[in-house]
């Protein structure tokens, strides 16, 4: 049974937590699913859902509910848009008060895709012949979306902006540890990143 929480501070949670059950039913991992809102609740834990959102707030929330550093130790990470810089080792554009928990070795440029009014859906590709697909052929929504602008020696590219070749989604394993970020929300138009995400946490924590 893996206990998987979902961020609940703010942000798109109720979309995570259907994609969290519709991937526990597929792949028939058994999981128990909970919303997050105190750092009490992290308490055992093996994997942790973190919404889009706005980032600055997040971690303020974080920050003032004393959660980053039990974060750091959850064996699991899933985040998309906000989530992912909050998972992200350096960001630019990140407002002096943000600390962010800085775990998955990525630089990430907040906003780069432009502002909410710039928001566009695209389909993603994947990032070579071995690479998981996703999304499919759906249009996945990029809000206020980050860049990845530089990816670290431990990060897997797993798919790309089809027109730019940029990374969208990447993966990090480590010992006993599996990072999964995406810069846009496929969230909301599919459970498969989170198929992909309980496969992978289930894995690494066998080998541990
Ligand atoms: N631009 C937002 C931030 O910096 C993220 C937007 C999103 O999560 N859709 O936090």
């Amino acid at each position: 049974m893996l206990e998987i929480g979902v961020l609940a501070l703010q942000g798109d949670v109720a979309e995570h937590l259907e994609a969290a059950r519709q991937a526990g039913a597929k792949t028939r991992i058994s999981i128990r699913l909970r919303t997050v809102r105190t750092a009490d609740e992290l308490a055992g834990l093996h994997g942790l859902l973190l919404p889009g959102g706005e980032s600055t707030t997040l971690s303020l929330l974080l920050q003032k509910n004393a959660m980053i550093e039990p974060m750091r130790k959850i064996s699991g990470l899933l985040g998309t848009c906000a989530g992912l810089i909050l998972m992200a080792k350096e960001v630019e554009g990140k407002s002096a008060e943000q600390e962010c928990l800085g775990v998955l070795d990525v630089r990430v440029d907040r906003n780069a895709y432009g502002s909410q009014v710039d928001s566009f859906e695209s389909a993603l590709e994947k990032a070579g012949e071995g690479a998981p697909d996703l999304t499919g052929k759906l249009r996945i929504p990029f809000i206020r979306a980050p860049k990845i602008v530089r990816v670290g020696e431990g990060v897997h590219v797993l798919a790309r902006h089809p027109n730019t070749g940029e990374p969208v989604i990447v993966q990090q394993k480590q010992a006993g540890k599996f990072y999964l970020g995406a810069a846009c929300h496929p969230e909301m138009r599919t459970s498969r990143m989170h198929e992909y995400f309980l496969t992978h946490l289930q894995a690494a924590l066998e080998t541990k």
